[in-house]
């Protein structure tokens, strides 16, 4: 596969993306093949502490796009919707203290509450969470989450649904992630994409692929040219959109835990020359 250069500088890798490594591999590898950002998943520190998880990624010198992940704002019972806001909170501070320029929300979905009804509740959570964003000064991201997801992991699926919350709050730290595993498939994807970037509103970008023979939804990802997703495509809208930030590599696949993770990653640069 003919791989066109790519600034590694403005790509990223979540660190779920490497689940066998520890934040210090992902960190020391990242940083030593050029990699600018790593992307922490909360697993990534829970041993550690946030403050142990700054020195190592400001020891490598990486940029952290985004903590992942908050939200499940969705619940039948009040009580577990506070606590779901107070976990938010927290996670708004670790990011805080990571350097994460953004919490990204996978907003929930909960099965006996309607959807519409679900995407109340979210607004009115994400509305409570805003005043410690503007606290803390990290951003919030709604990642809208492929339809396959809204039983219980997202009642917001399209970029329009999350448009519709963003529009509603109209608040300079809230945007969207947009991830395309997710919105590939969307009808509307061109107008929605030139849609939040007229109001600034694409905070973040992660690829990856959907693969033909996809096995399980949540963990049988596609690496990037893998699969049947326009990534450079993609990619260009947003771009055309305004957005010059991160291509964040997310990519959950049994497949490619199991592999060596140094010969993974070297994979993982080769693709990423596939996005631009
Ligand atoms: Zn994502």
């Amino acid at each position: 596969m003919g791989a066109t250069p790519i600034d590694l500088k403005k790509c990223a890798v979540h660190t779920r993306t490497n689940k066998p490594w520890s934040l210090r591999q992902c960190c020391e590898a990242y940083a030593r093949r050029g990699i600018g950002g790593v992307s922490v998943w909360d697993d990534a520190y829970a041993d550690i502490g946030s403050d142990e998880a700054r020195r190592i990624i400001e020891g490598n010198g990486l940029g952290v796009p985004a903590l992942v992940r908050g939200g499940f704002f969705t619940s039948l019972d009040k009580k577990e919707r506070d606590q779901s806001l107070d976990h938010n909170r927290r996670l708004l501070d670790d990011a805080a203290v990571i350097g994460a320029e953004m919490l990204v929300l996978v907003v929930g979905a909960t099965p006996g509450l309607s959807l519409s009804e679900a995407r109340t509740q979210v607004s009115d959570g994400i509305a409570a969470l805003l005043p410690h964003a503007e606290t803390t000064g990290v951003k919030l991201a709604i990642e809208p989450l492929h339809p396959m997801y809204a039983d219980n992991k997202s009642c917001i699926n399209r970029i329009t649904e999350a448009r519709a919350v963003a529009d509603g709050l109209d608040h300079p730290l809230l945007g969207l992630a947009l991830d395309v595993y997710h919105i590939w498939w969307d009808p509307q994807l061109e107008e929605e994409i030139a849609e939040v970037g007229a109001s600034s509103r694409i905070f973040g970008f992660h690829v990856c692929d959907w693969k033909l023979d996809t096995r399980d939804l949540l963990t049988d990802r596609g690496l990037m040219g893998d699969g049947v997703i326009d990534i450079r495509g993609i990619r260009s809208k947003v771009e055309a959109a305004g957005f010059s930030g991160w291509n964040e590599v997310e990519v959950f696949s049994e497949r490619y835990w199991a592999m060596d993770q140094d010969a993974y990653l070297d994979l993982i640069i080769e693709r990423l020359g596939t996005c631009t």
